[in-house]
């Protein structure tokens, strides 16, 4: 798979110092290799492996993080800008009834799409949705529409093969409109191939309704065949917007990667099922790029480090570390900081290894914002010599540095006790330990 063939490729890459147009060669040949055979497009995949060599020259990898996470990274956010960054959602802001177009082709899951829209908008949007089927090719068509929406409770309007799609379609908005529906879907006939007749019908039944969101359906298993296809209605069609059907079995993510390169449309839906119920999905590129890598935890873990660790303090504190130097106050409090703006760490705790060796009093110490501001009040209160010198704060300076913050002496005495601890504890990491030393980038 995707994720295996990178992991591989990404464990070479470790015990490397940096990113160089050497050690990562390997890497995004692997890259490649795995788009190529995941159904992305070749141009999409050359584009893609482009980018990410230009951004892994350019990074500077944190102390605190190997090579291999760092490119991990990279290509991770990759993959997520190709597919669009952010979750699209359907626009319902037009005049009511917002009119939704299914286009595709056979056996994409137009209708089934159809249902579990109509599903989702009325529970999740709680809106008044009518359906239409405009499929008059296939006699089963109909009937199957109306037989969903009898099972989720959504209105269908009466159509019958004799009619045409446009009258059909027409009908049903005027229906719409009088019964005052907020939303009304219109499922169309697919063919099984792209053909000029299919595409005059849905520019004709898009003429007619005018839909607010024009979605073309697609079946995620039919991999590079779902780029051309995507490409043809998207030539032909004003599209607003994708629904990739059938993700829930092992299509290989390429046609998400693809398809929105290709046609610059966002993806709004998956479709993961062939039940209506809990058969859709909003589309989160994000998630999707993690589960094509599968590597969801180090990605964040990453993500959390790039963007709290100041690299340079960090830096700062490895190298004290090494020469014997002790951790003072003044440290303390820079890690305090650093803690806190990653959001306190229980957030972290179970991504790291060691974190159980922590004293559960320094734990807690560490995940609670507002003691941490305290502490932090407490250790401003000192002078210079004092949090160099922990050792000189005897009982008078304890009551001063107490009032000057706006304390007890009971809670500058925790704190010294806590210091001791956190002393203890970054001794033992900086020798060789993991967890916490680690994360911080202070564990050679
Ligand atoms: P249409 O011809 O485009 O209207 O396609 P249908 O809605 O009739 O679906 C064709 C087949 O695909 C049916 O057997 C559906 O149950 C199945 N199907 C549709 N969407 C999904 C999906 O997201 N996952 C799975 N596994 N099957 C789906
Ligand atoms: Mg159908």
């Amino acid at each position: 798979s995707l994720s295996q063939r990178l992991n591989q490729s990404f464990k070479a890459l470790r015990g490397q110092a940096r990113l160089s147009e050497d050690n990562i060669r390997d890497a995004l040949r692997d890259v490649r290799m795995a788009l190529l055979e995941a159904d992305v497009a070749l141009p999409v995949v050359k584009d893609f492996v482009a980018e990410v060599r230009q951004k892994a020259l350019g990074e500077e990898v944190l102390r605190s993080l190997s090579p291999g996470q760092v490119f991990i990274k990279i290509v991770n956010d990759e993959l997520t800008r190709l597919m669009g960054s952010h979750n699209d959602r359907l626009d319902l802001q037009a005049r009511p009834p917002v009119v939704i177009l299914m286009a595709g082709l056979q056996g994409s899951g137009k209708t089934t799409t159809s249902a579990k829209l109509a599903l989702w908008l009325k529970e999740r949007e709680k809106k008044r949705v009518l359906m239409v089927s405009t499929d008059v090719y296939r006699p089963a068509a109909m009937e199957q529409l109306a037989s969903l929406g009898r099972d989720i409770a959504v209105e269908v309007f009466p159509s019958h093969p004799s009619q045409a799609p446009v009258q059909i379609a027409r009908d049903a908005l005027d229906a719409a409109r009088k019964q005052v529906y907020d939303v009304l879907i219109v499922d169309t006939a697919g063919r099984l191939h792209v053909d000029e007749e299919m595409m005059a019908e849905a520019r004709d039944l898009t003429a007619a309704v005018q839909p607010t969101e024009l979605l073309f359906v697609v079946d995620a298993m039919t991999g590079q065949d779902a780029v051309n296809t995507a490409k043809a209605f998207d030539t032909a069609l004003p599209l607003t917007g994708v629904i990739l059907t059938k993700a829930d079995g092992d299509a290989r993510g390429g046609a998400a990667l693809s398809i929105r390169a290709i046609s610059g449309k966002p993806i709004k839906f998956l479709g993961v099922g062939e039940k209506v119920r809990k058969g859709l999905e909003a589309f989160h590129p994000e998630r999707m790029a993690s589960r094509i890598l599968g590597m969801g935890d180090i990605v964040s873990l990453v993500e959390q480090v790039q963007q709290e660790v100041d690299v340079e303090q960090a830096q700062r504190m490895t190298d004290k570390l090494r020469k014997g130097k002790g951790f003072d106050l003044e440290d303390f409090r820079e890690q305090l900081r650093q803690v806190e703006r990653m959001g306190g760490l229980t957030s972290i705790l179970d991504k790291l290894p060691g974190m159980s060796e922590i004293p559960s009093e320094a734990q807690e110490a560490l995940q609670d914002k507002k003691p941490m501001r305290r502490l932090e009040a407490i250790i401003n209160s000192m002078t210079m010599e004092e949090r160099r010198h922990p050792e000189i704060i005897k009982a008078s300076r304890r009551r001063r540095i107490a009032a000057g913050s706006g304390t007890t002496v009971a809670e500058v005495n925790k704190l010294l006790k806590q210091f001791e601890m956190m002393q203890k504890m970054f001794k033992k990491m900086g020798k060789g330990g993991k967890g916490l030393g680690r994360l911080l980038g202070m564990n050679p």
